[in-house]
Parts: C-alpha cells; structure tokens; sequence
C-alpha cells in the first residue's frame, strides 16, 4: 500500500516534471545492453523496490520514481509543452484525454496547443537557429554524446512510459528506445558525415560543396513508435544545425517529454528543441508556418498524402512514411521451425501495431499444411498487461482501434476465409477494461478481401495459398504497399530471384523485421508506403533531408600577387 502511495505521489512530480539532474541517476537505470527477458522483470522489480524506499524530496534529483505498473493513478498531471528549454502548462481549452490502454485508466490529458503556443515555439525555434547554425559541429557533438548517454541512462523510464500510454510489453518497449537511440549514436559521427567535395576546377580554381542546415524543421510522429520516431528526427535534424518542433502522437507524447528532458539536461540551447501538442490543427499550423522548411512525417496514409501533398505546395521540403501491408513467403525447403517462431513474432509482436508488422503469409505449395503449428503458437502467446512478467503483447492503442479490428476479422469471416484462431473478446483476468485483442489468424483469404486489402494494424495474421515463388512475387507486388517483405527459403537461388523481383523497400531472407541499422542505412519504402520522391529517414539520406547543397567556386589566381592590368574577356578555363 505505501509502495502504491508513494507511486502515484510521485507521479506528479516525474514523468512531465523537468528532472534537472537527471545524469545522477541511479545504478539500477543505467543499463547499457537490451535486456533479455529475464533480466527485463528482475529491473521491473528492482525499479519498483527502488520507489518503495524513494524519497519526494529527492524528487529533483533521481527519477526513479516513474511508474512500472499499470496502477491507477491518483490525479494525473496534465501534459506539458516544451519551449525554450522550459516545461509549460498549456492555457488551452481543449484537452485530449490519454488512456492507458491496459486498462482505460486516465494517464494524462494532452493539450490542444492554442496558436499564440504554437507560434511561440515557432519564435524560439527561430531565435534559436542563428546561434545553433554558428556552434562549431564538435560543439554540437559533445552535446550528442551527453544526449546519448542520458537516454542510456533513461532507457528504462523511457519504456515505462511507452508501456503505460502506447501499451507494449516493457521489452519491446526497450526495443523502441534502443532503435531510436541508434541513430543518436550515429549522429555523434556527424565530423565524418558531413563533410564537403573540392574539385579543382580550373587553374586556380576550386569548388567546394558545403552541407548547410535549413532552418527550423517540423517533426509528426505517429503513435506506434513513441521514442523511435522522435529519435528518427530530433538527432538528425539538430547535429546538422537545424531547430526542431516536435509534435508527437497526441495519444503518446510521455517518451518525447522525456526526451526533451534530456536534451535541456544534454545542453542543448534553448530553442534548438520544442514540443507542442494536438492533432490536425497542430498539423495545419507546421504546415502553414512559413518558418518550418521542412516537414518529416510518419503515419497512416490519409495524415500522411494530406501533410505531403500540402506542405510540398507549400514550398516545404517533407518526408512521409505511411502505411503497410507486409508480406512473408514462406517456400516448402524453409526451415519450418525458424520460419513459423520467425513468423508468430513478427505478426503478433507488439500487438501487430508496427508498420513492420508481417500482417500476410503467402504459402507456397504444400506449406499450407504448417498453419496449424502456426494457430497452434500463435495460441500460446501471453496477451496481457504490458508490465506484466511474461507478457507477449499487450492491448491496442484505443476501444475504437480495437473495434476497426474486430470488424476486419468478421469482414473476413463474412467473405469466406476461414477463422483458424479468433482472439476477439479475449480479456486477460487481471485487465477486463483494456483494449485486448488475441492472435487471430484467418486462412484461405483472398486478395480480394478487405481484411486483405486494408491494413489491420492488430494482432491478425492473414494467409493466402499459392502454387510458386512466381505466384508468390506477383501477388505481392500487386499489393499497394511495400514497406517490408520477407522470404523463408534455404535455397540461396530462390532467395536471389526473390530479392531482384520484389517491389518493397525493405527486403529480409529469413529476417522477419528487416529495418535497417541506422549505423549504415536509411529506413527506406516503396510504392504507397512513401510519399513522394526519396527522402528516407537517417543514414546518408536523413542527412541529406536535413541540409541543403551549396557549392563555392573560388579563384585565387597566383600572379594576382604582382598582376597590375585588368582582364576582360570571359574566363576560358585555360
Ligand atoms: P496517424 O496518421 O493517425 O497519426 C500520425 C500523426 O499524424 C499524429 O501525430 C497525428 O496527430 C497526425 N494526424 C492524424 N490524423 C491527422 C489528420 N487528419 N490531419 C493531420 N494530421 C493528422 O497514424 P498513427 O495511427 O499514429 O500511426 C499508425 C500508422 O503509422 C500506421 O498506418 C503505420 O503503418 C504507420 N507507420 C508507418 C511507418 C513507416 O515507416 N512506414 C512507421 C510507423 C508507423
């Protein structure tokens, strides 16, 4: 009971609150490898004892004191916004209440940040810029490396908080952090990745092309990905000497608060990173503002072509990743037991809401005959409460997402598929209020069907039959998206014919979730999973979103030094 009190006490005071030392942090934070399973509940413990002994007036000092259990909590604080390197309490009147979705507790209400906050974050970001462009790159490192370490640091209350607002189990909550916090390590390369061409052009003449920054860049986040995505953008886009406004998912922003928290704590200036809060007006706004050069979105196709379409009219530089509908072939020669655990997590793994999510299994030949060992460990999966021990997945992000995937399951019942594991209405014992679905598989689907066409974003697996890895490749590449594809063959002959004809950004042999490291890649896209031309998030290509080109020409002629009579006639390149 105490333990419970002093949790939800202090609550208020943590998660929004700016912790101003945070570097201080207790050992039991400072992990520096992914947890394995076990070792993530001995942390959950270990964090939870840690908060029974906690101090509030040591609230400043050590956040440990962040919750790690889906606890209802007494008095949620509002959300704040970020400006200027200060936490602020919104004047809005419009707020947007934040469920935890184990349970449909209220966590938090999320501002509708008004205009006269928008257009200050704006201002900051504005003012900030001048300054930040001039801060020698080896300044703005040594603050990438603080921030790295910070997030290290913080890696476990940065899950905690995706666990309780988006609903991931806490390991996979860590995963979300760690795949964003790549690509922080990697912008700490930027003296490398920046650098410039020189070409002698002519005698005495050189060019040299510089990378520059553009000014103040907008960032809209989706709600899948609550630390990731921010981290797509944040390092990226202020190593190169941008100022940022970031507008996370109004239905998660907790992990980007924290961020923000470290980045102040980092020593980035004020103004170099801002928060603000809401839905489609907050959108408009980024796009409207002349200010905001550039516009990096990821999210679901009808947010995603709307901010593309108009922010491009606009004059704006915009990156958009949308939808998906992931793929896997799974050939007769695959390694069964790999490919079908392969498989199950990569469907089911975070409640089917990644956009790498592998949503459809097209099985050739006789591997329809594997479905029911599929059903069957798909069945064995725990759904429950994101901090609990064990936990496979956890809830939807919301009662109407949970509702739009119940009625793709019938639509495909209604259809004629065949419903192999139906978790619709599943509740775990301990969680009857939350947004549950269990694994569901539907076979014998069609491309048809609207559970085929739509992207489902839950845990369902649809499945199709084929005859061959031509049937396969085809039907595939029929499909509207291509995100991610994956094939599960032991033939190197089959997987190069797959590999060369597939239309899909991201392809993985024998890889269920092939994202590509940030240390060397971009995350890429095809087809109606990007809009526009390519302009990929980080590796080379984040860069390259992020500044823009510009050369210098200079001559320094060497007679200059005792030439007494000028020239005339246009250079000759002699
Ligand atoms: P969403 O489009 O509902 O929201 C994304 C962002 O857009 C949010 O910040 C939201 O406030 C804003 N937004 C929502 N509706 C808007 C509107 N009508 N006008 C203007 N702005 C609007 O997406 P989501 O549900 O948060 O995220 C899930 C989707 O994101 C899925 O479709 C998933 O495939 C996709 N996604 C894609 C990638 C990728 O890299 N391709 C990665 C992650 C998620």
């Amino acid at each position: 009971m105490a333990a419970r009190r002093i949790l939800s006490r202090s609550l208020a005071t943590s998660l929004r609150t700016p912790t101003v030392q945070a570097a201080r942090a207790p050992i039991a934070l400072r992990m520096s490898t992914p947890l394995s399973k076990s070792a993530t509940q001995t942390a959950v413990r270990r964090l939870t004892a840690t908060a029974q002994h906690f101090q509030p007036a040591a609230a400043a000092t050590v956040p440990v004191d962040y919750p790690m259990t889906h606890d209802k909590i007494e008095n949620p604080p509002n959300t704040k916004w970020f400006v200027n390197n200060e936490f602020v309490e919104s004047k809005t009147s419009q707020w947007i209440d934040l469920h935890d979705p184990a349970t449909n507790n209220l966590v938090t209400r999320v501002p509708q940040s008004t205009d006269a906050e928008l257009k200050a974050a704006v201002d900051a970001a504005a003012a900030a810029f001048p300054a930040w462009r001039a801060t020698s790159l080896l300044a703005r490192q040594q603050i990438m490396f603080k921030f790295v370490a910070l997030i290290r640091q913080h890696w476990d209350r940065l899950a905690a908080s995706i666990t309780l607002e988006q609903g991931k189990t806490f390991g996979d909550a860590k995963g979300d952090v760690l795949r964003g916090l790549q690509v922080a390590e990697t912008a700490c390369g930027i003296t490398t990745q920046l650098t410039g061409e020189v070409l002698e052009v002519s005698k005495d003449m050189e060019t040299r092309s510089y990378r520059e920054p553009l000014g103040v860049v907008a960032a809209i986040c989706p709600f899948n990905f609550p630390a990731m995505i921010p981290l797509w953008c944040l390092p990226v886009a202020t190593v190169t000497g941008n100022t940022i406004i970031l507008k996370p998912s109004e239905r998660d922003p907790g992990a980007c608060m924290i961020l923000a928290e470290l980045a102040k704590e980092a020593g980035f200036p004020a103004g170099v990173v801002n928060i603000v809060h809401g839905s489609a007006k907050t959108v408009d706004f980024i796009i409207d503002e002349p200010r905001i050069k550039a516009i990096s979105f990821v999210g679901s196709d009808k947010a995603g072509q709307y901010i593309y379409t108009r922010g491009s009219e606009k004059g704006k530089r915009v990156q958009a990743n949308l939808g998906a509908k992931n793929h896997a072939a799974i050939m007769p020669d695959a390694n069964k037991n790999h490919s079908i655990n392969a498989i199950v997590g990569a469907a089911f793994g975070a409640a089917g809401q990644r956009c790498m999510a592998l949503s459809t299994l097209v099985m050739v030949g006789e591997t329809k005959e594997w479905l029911p060992e599929i059903a069957k460990r798909a069945a064995q999966l725990n759904v429950n409460g994101g901090f609990e021990e064990g936990a496979d997945l956890g809830p939807v992000i919301s009662p109407q997402a949970r509702e739009k995937i119940e009625k793709l399951i019938q639509s495909g019942v209604d259809e004629g598929a065949t419903l192999l594991l139906d978790g619709r209405g599943y509740k775990p014992a301990k969680y009857p209020n939350g947004n549950f679905v269990g694994p569901t598989i539907l076979s014998n689907v069609t491309t048809e069907m609207e559970c085929y066409k739509e992207e489902i974003f839950g845990p369902v697996l649809v499945c199709l039959n084929v005859d061959t890895l031509e049937d396969a490749i085809e039907l595939i590449n029929r499909n509207k998206y291509g995100n991610g594809v994956a094939v599960f063959t032991q033939s190197g002959a089959t997987a190069g014919r797959f590999q060369k004809d597939i239309e899909a950004g991201q392809v993985g042999i024998n890889v269920p979730i092939p994202v590509p490291l940030a240390t060397s890649f971009s995350f890429t896209g095809n087809k109606a999973s990007i809009a526009g031309n390519a302009n990929y998030f980080y590796g080379r290509h984040g860069l390259q979103f992020y500044t823009q080109l510009k050369t210098v020409t200079s001559h320094w002629r060497a007679e200059d030094a005792v030439a007494t009579r000028a020239k005339t006639e246009m250079p000759t390149h002699d």
